[in-house]
């Protein structure tokens, strides 16, 4: 379709993705958000191949490159520091065709803003309201602007005003049974190989380190605990030593070395897969249409997929608006499930929730050298629309 009006309504890693391929299909479009200053919430991410090749499709391939850490090798360690697999990712890459990159957050929503025009996000504009009739549809903000276009996308993340306006409820998130600490330290050697994600397991829980550009680490400490267990964050290198006491020296290295005012605290929730992605001229996309726990390190990338199929389903149909927005509904319905659901079966095994089972998934990873876990990580990739 031609001439259109994109209204995208949140500008994470999803909306700015959406906007900027929606331009590049030669649409106009206006993208707001809620804050003031578009800080990114969380440190690092791994962007898989599959989110990498829409970036690259949308011409950012060389600079997700310079913003992305070098990550060779996956390394899983028992607590006790006792390697128990350690292999390279080249198979990933060549089954798939393109490496992956994790990166920090900021560098890319950076990158984003930059590809985009950061002064062309309109800030300070919360939607509270969508409407449509049969020729548009309208965001209504706080401070009672509109913006009309021909779509809308629904980008506004895990707490998703516009889904409860698609689904007609609002719906609760699902508390996935585990705590994230989350954060950057500097690279170094006695934490663990620059080009190698190291993940320590016992007892139901991880510590993670990830390398991102700029010489430092992306780390992650999962632990399971009861729902609503806040704690301030100069309380998080005591509870993490509490949590990790008995746990290999570069673990408490990393612990030391956080910075506990830089860290993220974040009880990980998911929402269950939703049969409706769209109504009429207004499409959830990235979070709002399937917050998923983090287990496969594939919301980001799935919020990227989405906006690519979006705007190529707009360049390439032309019955009407809104019949494209069902055919992204009927393309990726399926596909966000299975990950949603991938991941919460994932993170069941991860955190302890049958113990025998997740003792298994030591047990099997100390007779892995590496074709299993990367053959299940290529076959998500390979799903995704760019194969
Ligand atoms: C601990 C953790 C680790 C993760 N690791 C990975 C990983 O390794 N790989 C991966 O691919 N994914 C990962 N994810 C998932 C990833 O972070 C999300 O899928 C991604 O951020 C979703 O992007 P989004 O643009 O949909 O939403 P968000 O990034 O949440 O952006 C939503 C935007 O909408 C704005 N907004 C909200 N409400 C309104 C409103 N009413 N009006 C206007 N603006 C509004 C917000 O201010 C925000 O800027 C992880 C998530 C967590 C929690």
């Amino acid at each position: 379709m031609e001439n259109l009006k994109a209204i995208v309504i949140g500008a994470g890693m999803g909306g700015l993705t959406a906007a900027i391929a929606l331009r590049q299909a030669g649409y106009s479009v206006e993208i707001y958000d809620r804050v003031q200053e578009l800080r990114p919430a969380g440190a690092g991410i791994s962007l898989w191949s599959n989110g990498v090749k829409v970036l690259n499709r949308l011409g950012l391939g060389e600079k997700i490159a310079k913003i992305g850490g070098q990550m060779d090798r996956t390394a899983y360690l028992a607590k006790t520091g006792e390697i128990l697999t350690d292999f390279s990712l080249a198979p990933i890459v060549e089954q798939v065709g393109q490496r992956p990159y994790p990166v920090s957050r900021t560098d890319l929503q950076q990158m984003l803003l930059d590809a985009y025009g950061a002064d062309q996000v309109q800030l300070n504009a919360k939607c509270v309201a969508v409407e449509q009739d049969a020729d548009s549809a309208t965001a209504i903000f706080a401070d009672g602007r509109r913006a009309t276009g021909d779509v809308l996308v629904g980008a506004d993340g895990t707490h998703s005003i516009i889904r409860s306006y698609v689904l007609g409820q609002k719906i609760e998130r699902r508390y996935v049974g585990y705590v994230n600490w989350n954060g950057l330290v500097p690279a170094s050697p006695d934490l663990a190989a620059k080009n190698t994600w190291a993940i320590y397991v016992g007892d139901g829980q991880r510590a993670s380190m990830m390398p991102v550009g700029g010489d430092r680490f992306y780390f992650f400490f999962d632990v399971p605990l009861p729902k609503d267990t806040p704690v301030p964050a100069e309380g998080y290198q005591t509870e993490l030593s509490g949590y990790f006491k008995d746990w290999a020296e570069p673990v408490q290295r990393l612990i030391q070395r956080l910075n506990p005012e830089k860290t993220n605290r974040v009880e990980i929730h998911d929402i269950e897969p939703l049969q409706t992605l769209v109504k009429g001229r207004v499409a959830l996309l990235g979070d709002s249409a399937h917050s998923t726990a983090p287990d496969l390190g594939q919301g980001g990338c799935q919020a990227m997929e989405d906006a690519w199929v979006l705007s190529n389903l707009l360049l390439t149909t032309n019955l009407s608006a809104a019949d494209a927005l069902k055919r992204y509904e009927a393309d990726r319905k399926d596909r966000v499930a299975e990950i949603i659901l991938k991941a919460r079966e994932r993170a069941a095994m991860i955190h302890g929730k049958v113990p025998d089972k997740t003792q298994q998934w030591y047990t099997s990873l100390a007779q892995e050298d590496g074709s299993a876990i990367n053959g299940a990580i290529a076959k998500t990739i390979l799903k995704g629309p760019l194969r």
